[in-house]
């Protein structure tokens, strides 16, 4: 019995030393250093890398013979996924370049058919742009963007009566402009934040600036950080 307690006394103990001891030294990297997950006993250092968010990269009034393809190839290199808003009627004269884009992951949303304002027409006419679209692509995607972002509240309840996600952007760098390659890329990188989603244009006009920005924005924005994700549509 006697035993027992001492030998209880010197588990306490040396317990109590395990925590002081552990707890002593000041200057051990903080946890949040160390994923939770790594089984590895050897720490890891990941203080070099800041994880700055998920970005989102769109491309609007497309498909288009020249640049869509190019945009698709550049897309393809990085590994990188995104959601193209596009015309009904462009993708009724380019419809394998859609299903091309659709066969390498990338999403496509519904830009209307031939890019009205929505605003300034009727409600049946607000949904026979969207239902040509639809029919020109074979099913209902899950997100639509009013062209020129043109919205209320009439168009946003359209929208959801259908059972789709009402998309903007939050970064416009005005590529379809054609500011200038650099200026393109500039721009995102000036207002790029956690959870951008960027606008860029594959159709519409020369997009050969959006096409060459596009290759120098994707590593710059891995680079601090960035993640690119793709939107649920
Ligand atoms: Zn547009």
């Amino acid at each position: 019995m006697r035993n027992r307690l001492f030998s209880l006394v010197l588990t306490l103990v040396a317990g109590l030393l395990v925590v002081l001891g552990g707890s002593m030294p000041a200057n051990v990297a903080s946890p949040q250093t160390v994923p939770p997950s790594a089984a590895s006993p050897v720490e890891v250092d990941l203080t070099h890398v800041a994880y700055a968010g998920t970005v989102y990269l769109t491309f609007d009034d497309g498909p288009n013979p020249t640049y869509t393809p190019k945009v698709l190839a550049i897309l393809r290199k990085y590994g990188v996924k995104a959601v193209f808003f596009e015309l009904g009627q462009n993708i009724s004269y380019y419809p394998s370049i859609t299903r091309n884009l659709r066969s390498y992951g990338m999403k496509i949303g519904n830009h209307t058919w031939s890019h009205p304002d929505l605003t300034t027409l009727s409600t049946s006419s607000v949904i026979w742009q969207l239902n040509k679209m639809e029919s020109a692509l074979g099913y209902r995607p899950r997100c639509v963007r009013p062209p020129y972002g043109a919205t209320n509240s009439r168009i946003q309840t359209i929208i959801a009566n259908r059972g789709q996600r009402h998309i903007l952007w939050t970064v416009d760098p005005r590529d379809w402009s054609r500011p200038g390659t650099w200026t393109i890329v500039n721009r995102v990188l000036a207002n790029v934040r956690d959870g951008s989603r960027i606008l860029l244009h594959d159709g519409g006009g020369n997009r050969s600036q959006t096409v060459a920005a596009l290759d120098l924005l994707i590593p710059r924005l891995r680079a601090r950080g960035y993640v690119l994700g793709l939107m649920a549509c």
